[in-house]
């Protein structure tokens, strides 16, 4: 991501720098293993192979109206009163047009050999059942729709690293795949620390407050495309925690947690992932976040699986993982690295007081082309993530004025 800065605070690591690093290592890590599924369940699996098509699209010229099949020749002009010599619905295969006839067709239809345009039925009067009066002088190819004019037998429809979309999954099938070669998914393993955690459902202690990340990260990494194994929440303690890792460990390719990464004596991940495998603790120049660790856990079978610790607090992780966590899951799916989409748009608010480090705003936009501001920018406050549709990418120590022009990502972009 383009850093509009490149000086971070001393001891900082910028956001850019930090996203390479992961890539770097995601790209070394990237999944290879493919399956077969049903096309109608490919909904966001990335395509491990070419889909090639077998045949035309369509199949057959084919009519775009309801209406009348004729030869150019037969209607010189408006008025030309012609026998029906056929009818011919969709999926029936007509007959040569005899000539001086017109063939009745439906939308769909294959036009029958000899005819050279359709003549809609709204420019057509039926003179008896027998014969149709054609009003109009008809051009020549009008109203059909040319055998292969969407795709050519040989063509490519979609390359290997496609996440599928609905109209992929809608194009596969249009030239016949009922199954497609995709990455298996990236399994996840996801755990949330803090003895004041409670799930919901149960009675909050004195202390508590419920386990929300566990919830926005699951969202987020279904959005993502994973197979999340949830090992629910791990106490504070040394030794639950290096418990934890090492289950988490077996059988996937990242471990993802909130909390526990600040450098408090209640945070064990450290520690506990000194012991269980090694980890880099970064404090990142943005803000929400900042504190993300970054390592690989042991397996039993002396494998490694990735980890990212994020910041317990619930915008913190959110916006860590949009802008680095999805990336880092694109990488293991093969994708290319890739700026988010961005746009410049007005800035309907001031934020006259900007931080040292480089700070995603929540905002929305609003009816008149332009980004409000949720009003509550803290760290805790779970509600602008719902409220917002973007995040303002704010350099460093930049104050914004409203009418200032200011880079939005939008939220779909930054997941998608
Ligand atoms: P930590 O990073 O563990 O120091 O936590 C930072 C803040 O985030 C604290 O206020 C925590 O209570 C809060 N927090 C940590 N984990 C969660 C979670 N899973 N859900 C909601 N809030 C959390
Ligand atoms: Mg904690």
């Amino acid at each position: 991501m383009a850093d509009p800065t490149s000086s971070s605070p001393p001891g900082l690591l910028s956001l850019d720098e930090a996203l390479q690093r992961l890539l770097a290592v995601g790209a070394q890590c990237v999944i290879r293993q493919t399956e077969d599924v049903p096309t109608l369940q490919a909904w966001g699996r990335v395509l491990a192979e070419d889909v090639r098509s077998g045949l035309d699209v369509p199949p057959a010229d084919n009519s775009s109206m309801d209406g009348y099949a004729v030869r150019l020749a037969d209607v010189p002009a408006a008025g030309a009163v012609l026998p029906v010599s056929q009818r011919i619905p969709a999926g029936v295969v007509g007959d040569p047009l005899t000539a001086g006839t017109a063939a009745r067709i439906f939308t769909g239809a294959q036009i029958p050999p000899g005819a050279d345009a359709v003549v809609m039925q709204e420019q057509c009067t039926s003179v008896d059942p027998q014969s149709v009066r054609v009003d109009v002088v008809p051009a020549a190819g009008q109203w059909i729709r040319r055998r292969g004019e969407d795709i050519a037998a040989g063509a490519t429809v979609l390359a290997r690293g496609t996440v599928l979309t609905a109209q992929a999954m809608g194009l596969a099938a249009s030239v016949g795949r009922a199954t497609v070669q995709v990455l298996r998914r990236p399994r996840v393993a996801l755990f949330s620390t803090g003895d004041e955690l409670a799930m919901p459902g149960e009675p909050l202690k004195p202390g508590g407050i419920y386990n929300s990340n566990r919830f926005t990260l699951t969202g987020l990494l279904q959005a993502s495309g994973c197979e999340v194994k949830d090992l629910g929440i791990v106490p504070d303690r040394l030794e639950a925690t290096r418990q934890a890792l090492r289950a988490a460990a077996e059988g996937v390719d990242l471990i993802l947690t909130s909390g526990g990464v600040s450098v408090g004596e209640e945070d064990h991940l450290k520690p506990a992932m000194r012991l269980e495998g090694r980890l880099d603790l970064w404090q990142v120049a943005m803000k929400p976040g900042k504190p993300l660790a970054f390592g690989a856990v042991r397996r039993g079978d002396g494998s490694e699986a990735l980890f990212v610790g994020m910041p317990g607090n619930p915008v913190s992780s959110f916006v860590t993982y949009l802008l680095t966590v999805a990336p880092l899951l694109r990488a293991l799916q093969g994708q290319p690295a890739r700026e988010p989409t961005a746009y410049a748009l007005r800035a309907d608010f001031d934020w006259p007081r900007p931080d040292r480090r480089r700070e995603f705003l929540r905002v929305r936009l609003n009816g008149q082309g332009g980004l409000d501001l949720f009003p509550n920018q803290s760290s805790g406050v779970l509600t602008s993530t719902v409220w917002a549709d973007g995040l303002v990418d704010v350099p460093p120590l930049q104050p914004i004025a409203r009418g200032d022009m200011v880079r939005f990502l939008p939220l779909n972009g930054l997941l998608g």
